[in-house]
């Protein structure tokens, strides 16, 4: 808070538990209502004092590309950190938490190039019109836990780079990466302040940040149930403000005969489906595979699936972690019986794994693949936050767009083919804010990312986020020297 590091106004303290092991990780002082309030009243100082809103956007930026620097060299730390909150393999933190200072750069350079640069004036015979960006004000954040640093980094960076005051509630089961992230924002030059970290439940602290009155712009990446949450919330707190929601998906994978080789297909969609333990936004669930070529496919899938190592995710040899919590667990459990009940065949996984393939006490799920799944079976109709994909057939090219549309969210969606016209023209019928050929889970500062239907609105990244993190000033001047008396009469001078 300010940046210090305070106990929470009531005392209270949560554990990070590891969901490899079940050991504590940390514990944390866990935020209340009136830590919100005190944390947003730092934040709206810290604003309007303009240590921060006023300074140029270069100077904003050369303190974001100090902050890269930072973090590349705590890389390692970072990423065993991450590991240890979430479960999820070092290898795949090494990788994304690499990537991490490109949004710091990214969103800094564009401030600095030109997103205060406004346009060129408007000018007719009598007026000069002027149009610039301003920031919002104090901007609140609430993220989730399945990429903890990069979910917040993204939304941050570009909060930052326009000039607003943040306050940010990070995942309470995985806060500890954007406690550390604040400090080494303050190291390189941030005011005290502007800032702030709030770690604590989703119903108290983050509630309590979504309704805070001062607030310009609220920011969510979690659960479209949470995500309607947050809207009702915001509408009964009887104030007008921005929001951007990032919410779930159940990403189609579309697979074309002419595919160049099935197995480099195959490893694509377990990567697409497995990386994560399947826990993210975008993971490949639902895969339509083209008629030739399912039977082949399938076997090879399953082989895969059967081959991944289950085990401690800190180590090299492990290719899969747990799921983040027993809660979680269970509720993959549940879908998973629930889409066998209603006639879903598991060809592989579809339980917790036995003690030969993994002798960890964590919260951990065999990778799944599940085939006869109907458009109403929970494996196709429901986002599973797990490793299980399901398995289905297509004929015709219309058919396996109709079936990827056959879904109330609309995030991401990828395609394997050779055949370029076929994939811009099927990436195009896709209802889905992002889609990727012959790859998957590519993220880029510069490229927006968002959702159509049920997976939300507004954008991260690119120019898109700066203008939603921005708004605008319009300023029209009189040239002419002739003065305007509309209701005519005597004008005095
Ligand atoms: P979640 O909705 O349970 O929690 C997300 C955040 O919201 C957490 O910080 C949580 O504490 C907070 N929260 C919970 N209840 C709240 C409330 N009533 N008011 C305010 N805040 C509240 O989601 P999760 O389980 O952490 O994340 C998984 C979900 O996130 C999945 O559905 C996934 O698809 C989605 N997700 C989406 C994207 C995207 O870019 N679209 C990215 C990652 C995750």
């Amino acid at each position: 808070m300010n940046g210090r590091y305070v106990e929470a106004s009531a005392g209270h303290r949560s554990s990070v538990l590891n969901p490899a092991t079940g050991e504590e990780v940390a514990t944390f002082a866990s935020a209340g209502a009136a830590d919100v309030d005190l944390a947003v009243s730092g934040a709206q100082e810290a604003f309007e004092s303009g240590s921060w809103s006023q300074r140029s956007p270069r100077e904003r930026c050369r303190v974001l590309s100090k902050a890269a620097e930072l973090l590349r060299g705590s890389l390692q730390e970072l990423a065993e950190i991450e590991t240890r909150q979430t479960g999820r393999c070092l290898r795949e933190y090494m990788a994304q938490l690499g990537r991490v200072p490109e949004w710091f750069e990214y969103h800094g350079s564009y401030a600095a190039a030109q997103g205060f640069e406004g346009r060129l004036p408007v000018v007719d015979k009598d007026h000069v019109n002027l149009v610039w960006r301003v920031p919002l004000g104090v901007c609140g954040l609430i993220t989730p836990w399945n990429h903890p640093m990069l979910i917040a980094a993204k939304k941050i960076s570009v909060a930052l780079a326009a000039g607003n005051s943040v306050v940010v509630k990070p995942p309470v089961e995985a806060p500890l990466t954007v406690l550390r992230l604040a400090e080494l924002l303050e190291q390189s030059g941030l005011p005290a302040g502007n800032l702030q970290v709030v770690p604590g439940e989703g119903p108290e602290a983050g509630a309590a940040l979504a309704r805070h009155p001062v607030l310009e712009r609220v920011d969510f990446t979690g659960g479209t149930a949470t995500g309607l949450q947050i809207q009702r919330a915001m509408a009964e707190a009887g104030r007008v403000r921005a929001y951007c929601a990032e919410l779930g998906g159940n990403a189609p994978i579309l697979v074309f005969k002419d595919t160049r080789c099935l197995q480099e297909a195959v490893d694509g969609v377990a990567f697409a489906a497995f990386v994560a333990s399947g826990q993210t936004c975008v993971s490949g669930k639902r895969i339509l595979v083209q008629s030739e070529v399912f039977d082949d496919f399938r076997d090879r899938l399953v082989a895969k699936a059967e081959q991944l190592r289950l085990g401690d995710p800190l180590s090299a040899e492990t290719d899969l972690g747990p799921v983040i919590s027993r809660r979680q667990l269970e509720r993959v459990e549940d879908q998973v019986k629930r889409a066998i009940a209603a006639g879903a065949k598991a060809l592989s996984g579809g339980s917790r794994p036995s003690a030969q393939r993994c002798n960890l006490p964590g919260h951990f799920f065999e990778p799944t693949v599940l085939t006869d799944v109907s458009t109403t079976n929970p494996a196709f109709a429901e986002e599973i936050f797990g490793p299980v994909v399901s398995l289905s057939k297509f004929e015709a090219e219309e058919d396996a767009v109709a079936l990827a549309n056959t879904s109330q969210y609309g995030l991401g969606g990828a395609i394997w083919t050779e055949d370029v016209r076929k994939s811009l023209r099927v990436a195009r019928k896709l209802r889905c804010g992002l889609s990727w050929v012959n790859c998957h889970h590519r993220n880029d500062p510069s490229s927006p990312w968002g959702g159509f239907g049920q997976s939300g609105i507004g954008r991260e990244n690119g120019p898109e986020a700066f203008e939603e993190y921005t708004t605008t000033q319009s300023l029209t001047i009189r040239t002419s020297d002739l003065a305007e008396n509309w209701f005519g009469g005597v004008s005095v001078s």
